[in-house]
């Protein structure tokens, strides 16, 4: 794909026009260049990639967010790349988790052995774990779904697991999944986060799981970091983009979308999908149909996940392992990885690169998150890291379109279509399960089978 100026942009020459340069409209162009197509896409700021997003600070290669990927075995984000991008991405596996809950540390158990010698809990927490643990093993999505306008804690609470080290563990997992407490997350999409399944497995598996665990929570890294993902995704889409060009209105006449408006300049097109969040759209797509209006408005209250990531580069290797770890006590819980240790090439020789994450905590500004972040029991799990940094840089922005609370669960998203013939919306806030780059990949599939339902494609 090649940048070109918007005076430039000849419609006629593409089959689809891509507005917002996302992971969701990004992979939907890599599918459409898959198949033949030429697009155009049209990005309000001056870069293509949306969050997703990697850049170099002082010799550090560093991601927007710490960006684990999730389901790198499995998931429709890996299986996008490993479809569209020759030769596929290269991802190395992650060496499990490991929660640490004041002093005690211990993993995700997997089985009911594990679970009987978690080390975080005693008696009784191990085995109200055992039976709530079996409980959402062997649980059907069916079943999962009817707790779609629920709480897990409210969940937890009537099914009377209330030990308290277990749920901060649980929460700690789905917080950074749901954006949000166990109070606020919607039961059905943290059962579906702890079972870590799309899919129905028979009686068999579920019980053969439950016996002796499983290989789930298949989290990795990609070699070249985002930047080098997103740079290779551009290389392979065939067409054009424009930057610089907030897409002002997206016009309809008829029930049929008609084009859209850039910079002032009206660009007629009878197919387009749009990355721009939902909470924008009304305001942008014109349109006299009620329906319209409605759908657009309806879906104008999505709210954000957001997130801060503290980047280190340390002068030395302190941690050196690829374990995914989340410090649960002392708050606040944060997810700390190395992940120099993944990809040697985003730090100096000799160096580490560490990445520690959490969920923003309202009214706090991003200094105040920093020195919690830093502090707070920090030092006491890696002691004298600190007096290592020699790079420091932090981030706050939005991670995904929708948090997972009741309302805008995956079952409550609108899917790609809209009332207008012809608009197609696709991101984290539209469709897909699972979080982040998963939703952004499901969400472009949704766009793609639309297509060829509707004979575009
Ligand atoms: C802190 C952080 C941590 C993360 N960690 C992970 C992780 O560990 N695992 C994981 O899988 N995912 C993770 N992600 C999530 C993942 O990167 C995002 O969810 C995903 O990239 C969002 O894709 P999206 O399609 O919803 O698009 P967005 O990134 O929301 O893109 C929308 C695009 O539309 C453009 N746009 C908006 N308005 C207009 C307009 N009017 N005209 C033209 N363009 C417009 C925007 O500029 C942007 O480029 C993380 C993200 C962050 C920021």
């Amino acid at each position: 794909m090649k940048q070109i100026s918007l005076d430039l942009v000849d419609p006629n020459q593409y089959d689809v026009i891509i507005a917002g340069s996302g992971a969701g409209g990004l992979l939907t162009a890599l599918a459409l260049s898959a198949r033949g197509r030429k697009v155009l896409v049209v990005e309000k700021e001056s870069r293509l990639g949306g969050v997703w997003h990697g850049y170099w600070v002082d010799g550090y290669r560093v991601d927007q967010g710490l960006h684990v990927i999730t389901r790198v075995t499995r998931g429709a984000f890996v299986r996008f790349l490993k479809s569209y991008l020759s030769p596929p991405p290269e991802f190395v596996l992650h060496d499990g988790w490991e929660f640490r809950v004041c002093d005690k540390t211990g993993p995700i158990p997997s089985s009911i052995g594990e679970t009987l010698r978690w080390p975080l809990t005693g008696w009784r927490g191990r085995l109200g774990l055992v039976r709530i643990g079996a409980k959402i093993k062997t649980m059907k999505l069916d079943e999962m779904r009817k707790y779609k306008d629920i709480s897990f804690l409210e969940f937890m609470q009537a099914r009377g697991a209330t030990n308290k080290v277990m749920l901060d563990v649980m929460q700690s997992a789905i917080y950074m999944a749901a954006g949000v407490p166990i109070s606020e997350a919607s039961a059905y999409e943290a059962l579906r986060t702890l079972k870590d399944t799309d899919r129905e497995p028979s009686k068999f598996a579920s019980a053969k799981k439950l016996l002796f665990g499983s290989s789930e929570y298949d989290e990795g890294y990609v070699i070249g970091g985002m930047e080098g993902l997103v740079k290779r995704v551009i290389e392979t889409i065939n067409g054009d983009y424009v930057l610089d060009a907030p897409v002002e209105r997206i016009l309809e006449s008829d029930a049929h979308v008609t084009g859209l408006t850039v910079g002032g300049r009206n660009i007629q097109h009878s197919r387009i999908v749009s990355d721009i969040p939902l909470w924008s759209m009304d305001k942008i797509v014109e349109s006299d149909m009620a329906e319209s209006r409605a759908f657009f408005s309806r879906w104008s209250k999505m709210e954000p996940t957001k997130g801060i990531t503290l980047w280190l580069g340390l002068k030395k290797v302190v941690i050196g392992d690829r374990k995914n770890r989340v410090l649960v006590h002392p708050n606040p819980n944060r997810w700390i990885v190395s992940v120099s240790s993944f990809d040697r090439t985003c730090a100096p020789d000799g160096r580490e690169l560490v990445a520690i994450a959490m969920m923003a905590e309202p009214g706090k500004s991003l200094d105040e998150h920093v020195a919690m972040m830093k502090g707070n029991g920090f030092e006491k799990y890696y002691p004298g890291i600190l007096d290592h940094v020699e790079m420091e840089h932090a981030q706050m922005s939005y991670a995904t379109r929708a948090k997972l609370i009741p309302g805008q669960t995956d079952l409550d998203r609108p899917g790609p279509r809209t009332p207008i013939d012809g608009l197609y919306i696709v991101g984290t806030d539209t469709a897909g399960s699972g979080v982040g780059l998963q939703q952004a990949a499901q969400s472009a599939d949704g766009v793609i089978h639309a297509l060829q339902e509707d004979s575009y494609l």
